[in-house]
């Protein structure tokens, strides 16, 4: 296999595509850079899907700009370089998260917070590259990305369990580090989904003791199944009020609406939730539980390259990987209508080599 291109033309790569917010996602072809110097090319073997997918193809969060391939929980292998590239080599497994390219100058890039870079970040899809291109993300054959976006995998795992990683896994990880969870400490993970399964491993795998607050009963063996030590059903009333104040952290993955102030009375004097679900309604937020509890209500946005490597190095080394469901292209958009309405265990995960 070739170790790099030295052709400036194009590849063209087979994917799937919103080409608007109220049509299903439909086969497309379009054209890739072929590897620059610094570039890496990748081989998509799996994708996840992310309800920002669908936040972003239903014009949920807007401004979106169609076609839209979307997808940026991709693992795969690589098939090139450019000659400048020492992260990687061909034939290493590698993966790609929701940064394609950042400025690199500013003081968040060089903070290692790329994902806050004020100097245009270039998000996998529905955003624009460095070079003046459209980004399209992991729904589809391969990627081209700049080296300092790729994110380097362990051999031998199983990647369609590993690419949730690149998405729902560092947007858990961050809070859970930079909020403390550890062991001693009492985590709430608010929503069981996609990144709220993630959250639960992790969680627990740093050692602290995780309570899933959901509102299906349904969840209630799988939270346990998942690692955590308790489960809450959040529209039992009488279970809410025994469990008021128990929680150091509670990192909030809901998807939409919700009632913020009914998870801000679970935490201790001084706990924080910190918010990754990003709803496209606002969120209310009641004065009481908040100052009677001098508590905190944080965000937090995915995750930093260096933090996202440190992530994936922790979940290779404990084996902590997502529960996913794999299915061919051909079944996203039957994905998409069980993503809404929260039918999914955990993470659905998108064989590419079925493309
Ligand atoms: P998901 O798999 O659909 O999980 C969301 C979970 O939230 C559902 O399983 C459900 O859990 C709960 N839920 C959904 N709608 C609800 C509602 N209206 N009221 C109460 N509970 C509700 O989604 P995901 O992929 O984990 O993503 C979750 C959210 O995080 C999305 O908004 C996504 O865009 C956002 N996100 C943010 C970042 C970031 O960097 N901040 C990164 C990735 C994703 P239960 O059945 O347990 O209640
Ligand atoms: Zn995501
Ligand atoms: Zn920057």
């Amino acid at each position: 296999m070739p170790q790099f291109y030295i052709l400036s033309a194009m590849s063209q790569a087979k994917a799937y595509a919103a080409m608007s917010p109220t049509t299903p996602l439909q086969p497309w072809t379009f054209n890739r850079r072929e590897p620059g110097d610094r570039d890496v090319r990748i081989e998509i073997a799996f994708c996840g899907i992310c309800h920002s997918d669908l936040h972003t193809v239903r014009d949920e969060w807007g401004p979106a700009a169609y076609p839209i391939v979307p997808g940026h929980e991709i693992a795969g292998r690589v098939t090139a370089v450019g000659k400048k590239v020492r992260k990687v080599k061909v034939g290493d497994p590698a993966g790609v998260g929701c940064m394609v390219n950042s400025c690199r100058k500013c003081a968040n890039c060089r903070a290692g917070l790329e994902q806050h870079c004020s100097g245009g970040l270039s998000f996998t899809y529905n955003s624009v590259d460095k070079d003046g291109t459209p980004t399209q993300g992991g729904y589809s054959s391969h990627i081209v990305v700049d080296e300092s976006f790729v994110l380097k995998l362990a051999k031998h795992q199983p990647l369609e369990r590993v690419a949730p990683l690149l998405c729902a896994g560092i947007t858990t990880w961050s809070p859970l580090k930079r909020f403390g969870a550890k062991k001693g400490t009492r985590v709430g993970i608010l929503g069981l989904g996609g990144l709220g399964h993630m959250g639960v491993k992790l969680a627990a795998a740093m050692g602290a003791e995780v309570v899933v607050l959901s509102g299906s009963a349904a969840k209630k063996a799988d939270a346990k199944r998942l690692g955590a030590h308790d489960f809450v059903l959040t529209s039992d009333a009488a279970a809410m009020a025994k469990n008021a104040g128990r929680l150091d952290l509670i990192v909030d993955t809901v998807s939409g609406t919700h009632d913020v102030g009914a998870a801000l009375g679970l935490l201790k004097t001084a706990g924080t939730l910190a918010l990754v679900g990003a709803s496209p309604k606002p969120l209310e937020l009641p004065a009481f539980p908040l100052i009677i509890g001098r508590r905190t209500v944080a965000g937090s946005l995915i995750g930093g390259v260096a933090e996202t490597q440190e992530m994936l190095d922790f979940c290779a080394k404990k084996k902590v990987y997502a529960d996913v469901e794999v299915i061919a292209p051909r079944e996203i958009n039957t994905a998409y209508e069980r993503l809404a309405r929260g039918d999914v265990r955990y993470r659905f995960s998108i064989d590419l080599s079925r493309l």
